[in-house]
């Protein structure tokens, strides 16, 4: 693939990164290699060709004469606990997972196999929460083109990823937008396992004449891709009667995405890591609590050294 260089402004400093395809997409490399939990290998489980007969298709017949589709699967998971106990309830059972297979291509019609194997992978990653990361690729053997050929397929690879958020108020019930916010997190079912830092109480940023702030840091894993975050933290910021009056002016509720995995990206939109986040100690001190090791993948370092960098610099 043809390599372009991206040059990423970090807040003053340019940092030139080499990214695979186009500069506008996030590549995410994280997707390709698990690395959460500081699980270095990732053990995989595979079902391959499981044979479903279903209703998918953009042509009518399709849709009502059906046809044949054949599923596989590779589960990504650590298959160390049940390697050591020899118990089902230690692993992913691929019993169940191709029967939920079955289920799903039987129950539903779709159009495209493109968005058979997305829901297959979001059902699968939610139900199981032992799988990391899943590859699905559907099969259609007698794909009605009227020309001869073995099977047309679409592969996908989807999986959990680890993101890092900072929020912030200082207006009216600081506490209480703060808490409102991680609530709707918690609703939000592509969002698993929460840790939030303290709350602290910080001066204001930039624009200095505001009251003081109370901020925090959130760690969660997510199916969301990082524009689909954005999303989400912009309707839980409209909920929080968020308004942008002045820049880094007063807010009732401020949440930014400070690191998405290895993900390092920059759009008209959207740019990971945050791009402030290395010289903010209201950041940093709230996100060394829940990640003091993960490392910031533009500066190569930890949190918890920007943070020292940033008391020596003061
Ligand atoms: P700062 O981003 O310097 O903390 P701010 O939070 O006050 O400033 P906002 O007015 O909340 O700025 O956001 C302006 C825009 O920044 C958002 O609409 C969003 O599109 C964009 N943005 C770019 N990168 C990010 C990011 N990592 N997290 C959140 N918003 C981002
Ligand atoms: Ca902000
Ligand atoms: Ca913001």
């Amino acid at each position: 693939m043809k390599k372009k260089v991206l040059a990423v402004l970090l807040g003053g400093c340019m940092v030139v990164g080499m990214l695979a395809g186009c500069a506008e997409k996030c590549t995410c490399p994280s997707h390709d290699r698990c690395h959460q939990k500081g699980e270095l290998v990732m053990d995989v489980i595979k079902i391959r060709d499981l044979e479903i007969y279903g209703h998918h298709g953009v042509m009518k017949e399709e849709n009502v004469l059906g046809q044949k589709f054949l599923v596989s699967l590779a589960l990504y998971t650590d298959t160390r606990a049940a390697g050591e106990s020899d118990n089902l309830a230690d692993s992913v059972n691929y019993a169940e997972v191709s029967y939920l297979v079955k289920e799903q291509m039987e129950k539903e019609t779709y159009r495209l196999i493109e968005a058979a194997a997305e829901q297959l992978a979001k059902k699968i990653l939610l139900k199981f929460p032992l799988v990391k990361k899943v590859e699905v690729e559907i099969k259609k053997p007698w794909a009605p083109i009227l020309l001869p050929l073995d099977t047309v397929s679409v592969s996908i690879t989807r999986g959990w990823e680890t993101a890092y958020l900072s929020i912030g108020s200082n207006m009216g019930d600081r506490k209480a937008y703060l808490e409102a916010a991680i609530e709707e997190l918690k609703k939000v079912e592509t969002i698993r396992e929460i840790k939030v830092s303290e709350i602290i109480e910080t001066e204001p940023y930039g624009y200095t004449d505001q009251d003081k702030f109370l901020n925090a840091a959130i760690g969660f894993e997510t199916l969301l891709t990082p524009d689909a975050l954005l999303s989400v933290c912009h309707e839980i910021e409209k909920k929080g009667k968020r308004e942008r009056k002045i820049h880094w002016g007063p807010r009732t509720i401020d949440l930014d995405i400070l690191l998405y995995g290895d993900c390092v990206m920059h759009t008209e939109t959207l740019t990971i890591p945050h791009s402030e986040m290395h010289k903010r100690q209201f950041v940093l001190e709230p996100l060394s609590e829940i990640a003091p090791y993960v490392k910031h993948p533009v500066l190569g370092k930890s949190v918890s050294m920007l943070l020292e960098d940033l008391e020596e610099h003061k």
